[in-house]
């Protein structure tokens, strides 16, 4: 074994050695036509090799929290997953540098570029862990666009170390392996339609193309996801947010609700779980996790997909009692319980 390979063995180790349950390596050679957020150079002048690798969810804190029956428990396990992926990275990163291998981690997630049109606001990250897992076989793109996993489905998180060390690129995963049937239950479990349903995103990455489905506006995953609006037009059920603002149907119409929606989410009670998730872009900077149903439900198994999609849609609608706790109702008690506030009160929800 050459130093490359020793090398390039012990960078795999050490990722899964931290807790990962899947790596891989990506270079300059098998990112090379890829966009902008493939750039390695964009962390590091002369990089030459990425690590990327995936650390999973335990199932169990995700059916219920998808059913609604616990918010916390996934909330502190998504912050103590993204601070162990990003943990790796730095331990990872410091390992190489110290070796001689120049190299810099890269968060697991809320990063971004300031250098763009909008700046952070844009959401362009530094660097984008799924084309690099795609790219390197840590896991498959699912129609969602997501990462996905046979053992683990879409609840991973991402992590990656760039760096100067020339390494040995792994290979994709075979496209036959790939769980994704197209089921569609990612995008029907998504208030804000982020997916488009008819078109996809096609790219190549050193010679080889993947596509997943087309992403429209991004405010609609942060109107949602964020926790600023979570009511489904049918007015059946919910994500987790207890605000039911309008869902527009026009990406443009996105930005200004979620603007005009700031001020009620700053204003509503956080619960504390203890393990809270801060995020630099949300009003008040404490972000509440409510949504992320097109990760929860992609499990491999296509029935656990289709249970978890009567879980969501099933348990009903969200409110939050005074002392800031949020609890699920049936729709027809939401809107009861709504009409015995007071205006004020009333208009962080509606
Ligand atoms: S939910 Fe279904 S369509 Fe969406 S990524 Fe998973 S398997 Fe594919
Ligand atoms: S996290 Fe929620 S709002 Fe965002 S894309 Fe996924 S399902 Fe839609």
């Amino acid at each position: 074994m050459d130093k490359i390979e020793r090398m390039s063995q012990t960078v795999k180790d050490f990722a899964l050695g931290g807790g990962a349950i899947a790596v891989g390596i990506a270079t300059t050679e098998t990112l090379a036509g890829g966009p902008p957020s493939t750039d390695l150079s964009y962390v590091l002048p002369d990089a030459r090799s990425a690590i990327v690798f995936a650390l999973a969810f335990e199932q169990e804190v995700l059916e219920s929290f998808l059913k609604k029956e616990d918010m916390g428990g996934l909330n502190v396990a998504n912050r103590r997953i993204n601070t162990m992926a990003s943990g790796i990275a730095l331990e990872l990163s410091e390992y190489l540098t110290m070796k001689g291998l120049v190299s810099v981690p890269v968060t697991a997630n809320a990063v971004y570029r300031k250098d763009v049109p909008g700046g952070a606001y844009s959401e362009l990250p530094p660097l984008s862990h799924r084309y690099l897992a795609a790219r390197s076989g840590v896991g498959h793109f699912g129609l969602s666009g997501n990462i996905i996993t046979a053992a683990h489905g879409a609840a991973v998180i991402l992590g990656s170390v760039v760096t100067r060390a020339d390494l040995i690129p792994t290979e994709p995963l075979p496209a036959e392996d790939n769980y994704c049937d197209e089921c569609h239950l990612c995008q029907s479990s998504c208030v804000s339609g982020l997916m488009s349903r008819t078109e996809k995103t096609e790219v190549s990455l050193g010679g080889i193309a993947f596509s997943y489905s087309r992403r429209l506006s991004y405010s609609r995953c942060d109107y949602v996801c964020g926790g600023f609006a979570g009511l489904h037009p049918s007015g059946k059920w919910s994500t987790w947010s207890p605000a039911r603002f309008p869902i527009p149907e026009k990406d443009e119409a996105f930005l200004p609700v979620l603007l005009k929606a700031a001020e009620p989410y700053k204003k509503r009670v956080k619960q504390d779980f203890g393990a809270n998730i801060y995020h630099p872009l949300t009003p008040g900077n404490r972000l509440e996790f409510t949504c992320g149903h097109c990760q929860f439900i992609c499990h491999p198994d296509k029935t656990v997909r289709q249970e978890r999609y009567k879980m969501i849609t099933g348990s009903g609608v969200v409110i939050q009692d005074a002392d800031g706790c949020s609890r699920a109702v049936k729709p027809e008690a939401a809107v009861a319980f709504l009409e015995t506030l007071d205006a004020e009160t009333r208009a962080l929800y509606e």
